[in-house]
């Protein structure tokens, strides 16, 4: 059975993801922040939930211990969990903001990938997803054709170009794991408030990458159209 973490599936792209894995038939552990919100998302789908919160070291510690208690391994860590930030102008962003943001985008990527590698070390097929975004992709924000580069948010689109980069360093130094990026395209949610996609084509990219086995690809950056530039 394949068993598969998702951050911040609670609601929105991670949630629809979680219902479209559980179809394909993985053990699909809800990862939320609230366990209120965790425990009726789980229900809703009849999948299993853990309290997981990227920015908290001890959380994410216990939801490895509890699901290597109950599992043993996981084959699938989604990092979906993300906030979008402040998208004041630039010159009001403070380093405080930015740090915000980055807790949970950026750091909370490599606290849980730091405590669920040695789960996904005792999978056959060890697969990391990291939800990135064309905000962050320098070759869509400066394309004046992408919709990506109307866009002007300091904090958001750092820290999704930092994804994009900690996905190839981690791809890198851990070639016995497929570690790719997505962007999920602009999909209405409480994240963002608009976005002309559905949450089907909006987890289309993360599902494509949550489900390669070992001769996938490791290291590259896809929308639902594929290939895109870092
Ligand atoms: P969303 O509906 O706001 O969902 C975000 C999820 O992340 C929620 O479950 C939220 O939990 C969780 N979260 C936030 N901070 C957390 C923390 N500290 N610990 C654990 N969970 C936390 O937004 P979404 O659009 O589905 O976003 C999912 C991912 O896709 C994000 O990484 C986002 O940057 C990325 N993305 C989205 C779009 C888009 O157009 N929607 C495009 C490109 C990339 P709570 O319910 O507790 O707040």
């Amino acid at each position: 059975m394949t068993v598969t973490l998702i951050t911040g599936a609670n609601k929105g792209l991670g949630f629809e993801a979680a219902q479209r894995l559980k179809k394909l038939g993985h053990t699909v552990y809800i990862g939320s922040r609230d366990e209120e919100r965790g425990k009726e998302a789980a229900e809703k789908l009849e999948a299993q939930y853990i309290v997981l919160d990227v920015t908290n070291e001890e959380s994410v510690k216990n939801a490895a211990i509890e699901i290597e208690k109950r599992e043993g391994y996981i084959d699938v860590l989604i990092n979906n969990a993300g906030i979008s930030g402040n998208h004041s102008f630039v010159q009001d962003i403070t380093a405080d903001m930015m740090e915000q943001v980055y807790n949970t985008n950026v750091f909370g990527i490599v606290r849980v990938t730091q405590h669920f590698l040695p789960l996904l070390k005792k999978s056959n097929q060890p697969v990391i997803v990291n939800v990135s975004s064309g905000l962050g992709s320098f070759g869509q924000v400066t394309n004046p054709e992408k919709i990506e580069s109307t866009v002007n948010a300091l904090a958001y689109c750092s820290s999704k170009a930092a994804v994009s980069m900690l996905t190839l360093q981690y791809a890198k130094g851990l070639p016995d794991i497929r570690i790719n990026a997505v962007d999920p395209g602009p999909t209405k949610t409480d994240l963002t408030g608009h976005g002309f996609q559905t949450l089907e084509q909006g987890t289309d990219a993360i599902v494509k990458m949550a489900t390669i086995d070992n001769s996938g690809p490791t290291g590259i950056f896809i929308n639902r159209d594929g290939i895109i530039p870092w």
